[in-house]
């Protein structure tokens, strides 16, 4: 099977960021199932995402923040 169609870069974006609703979520992971080039895309976005938080200063967590 040829993949014809893939999803815009802001929508993996938001997919890596967890920022998609759960019919969002459900199509774009059944996408990264049958694609390599986009699940390399999320990768390459989680790894920054990562970066990111690792280079932020530990902050205490708000008051009821694990409720
Ligand atoms: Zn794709």
């Amino acid at each position: 099977m040829t993949i014809a169609h893939h999803p815009d870069e802001e929508l993996l974006a938001a997919y890596a960021a967890g920022a998609l609703d759960l019919g969002q979520r459900v199509a774009i992971a059944t996408h990264l199932a049958a694609c390599e080039s986009c699940r390399g895309w999320i990768r390459a976005m989680e790894q920054v995402g990562g970066a990111l938080i690792s280079d932020m200063a530990p902050t205490a967590l708000a008051e009821g923040a694990l409720a």
